[in-house]
């Protein structure tokens, strides 16, 4: 088997997956040298000191180190550098992960275009399915903060505010989606990774970190551009925060164009509509990100069933025609991040491979 193929089913063995696709092997090309791939396939998905790869390899511990570094710095394996101690590596998933990462500082990447059309041609030949091919969604929406009703049942893992204070540190950086599609001007710099991600992109120049008060103001902004806060779809703590758009992010084009509901979970809230005090100005028609709302007879319809509870149409909303209430029945959120990746791991049935790997 070659070395590219091992990587990729290597790959498919996370939550996210990475299935066999021509596009998907190209990508592996020109990411990873022959000489890097064949290293990737010692990483697992836990980190493990140099000392120990060396081992693995057979190779001496300063050349490995300086291969891993490279890589590193290029965002195609994720990295632990600490003052005191070995240095530790591991692989990174398809997304967030090697999609993502090397997007995040495009002047820096001389194959962006040819990436772009790689990524989307392996999305639509089963990357984005693979990703949304378990019934729990590795991401879920998050409404605006303002548009959640003030009642009792509020829970603090549904505002992301509170999750952000949380946080250790914070880092943004630009939307890979947006960098790759290129479909609209809204803005880049939104996409939000924390704790050791944040620390690890930031060490390798990829975002920079940012204050718990910025945090909230690009949140802000975001949400004025339009955006919908996407989170991880546990409540233990952030991993990331997508500030993602209807036209390039690939969550919710998973829903909108490849008409899977598993893309990404809805918030716990959905749109509801009074007529009364409509004025028909449509700002709700164009805020909506997955089509829920259509004009319709000087008014508007609204298709509940496709509402992802983003509530950026009820922060527009100059009558107050529209509120989000909360649904009936929430969607399950796992309690914490690990047992979300076990029980999407379950679903996928890669439970066993994924331990194997990391086994080795
Ligand atoms: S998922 Fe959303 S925010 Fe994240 S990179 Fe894609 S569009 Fe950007
Ligand atoms: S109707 Fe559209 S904009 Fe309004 S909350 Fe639902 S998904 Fe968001
Ligand atoms: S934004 Fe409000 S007032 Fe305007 S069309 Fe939509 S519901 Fe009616």
């Amino acid at each position: 088997m070659d070395v590219y193929q091992k990587l990729q089913e290597r790959l498919d063995s996370n939550a996210a997956g990475a299935p066999a696709a021509q596009a998907f092997s190209k990508i592996l090309r020109l990411l990873f040298s022959p000489e890097e791939a064949e290293v990737a396939n010692y990483l697992t998905w836990r980190l493990q000191p140099i000392s120990k790869l060396a081992e693995k390899t057979g190779m001496d511990s300063d050349g490995l180190t300086a291969m891993l570094e490279t890589m590193a710095d290029r965002g195609v394996i994720f990295a632990k550098v600490k003052p005191g101690a070995e240095n530790r590596y591991a692989l990174l998933p398809t997304i967030p992960g090697l999609f993502e990462v090397p997007f995040m500082r495009p002047e820096r990447n001389p194959h962006l275009k040819e990436l772009s059309r790689l990524w989307e041609e392996y999305h639509g030949e089963g990357m984005s399915n693979s990703h949304a091919g378990s019934p729990t969604p590795q991401m879920r929406v998050v409404a605006v903060n303002e548009t959640i009703p003030m009642v009792s049942e509020i829970i603090p893992f549904e505002i992301v505010s509170d999750m952000i204070s949380r946080a250790r540190s914070i880092s943004i950086t630009n939307c890979a989606c947006r960098v790759s599609v290129n479909a609209c001007d809204k803005p880049l710099e939104t996409c939000f990774s924390f704790d050791d991600m944040a620390d690890f992109l930031v060490e390798r120049d990829r975002a920079r970190f940012i204050d718990k008060d910025e945090a909230v103001k690009v949140l802000k902004m975001s949400e004025e551009a339009g955006l919908v806060h996407a989170i991880n779809n546990s409540e233990d703590k952030l991993g990331v925060i997508c500030n993602c758009c209807g036209c390039c992010c690939t969550l919710l084009r998973g829903l909108t164009e490849i008409k899977n509901p598993n893309a990404i979970a809805t918030s716990a809230y959905v749109v509801e509509y009074s007529p009364d005090e409509c004025i028909s100005c449509y700002l709700c028609v164009e805020r909506c990100p997955v089509k829920a709302i259509e004009e319709n007879e000087d008014l508007v319809a609204i298709h509940k069933n496709d509402c992802i509870g983003c509530g950026l149409c009820v922060s527009t909303c100059p009558t107050e025609s529209l509120i989000l209430q909360r649904r009936e029945t929430p969607p399950q959120v796992s309690p914490t991040g690990k047992e979300l990746v076990m029980t999407v791991l379950e679903e996928k049935g890669k439970l066993e491979a994924f331990m194997t790997v990391n086994q080795e």
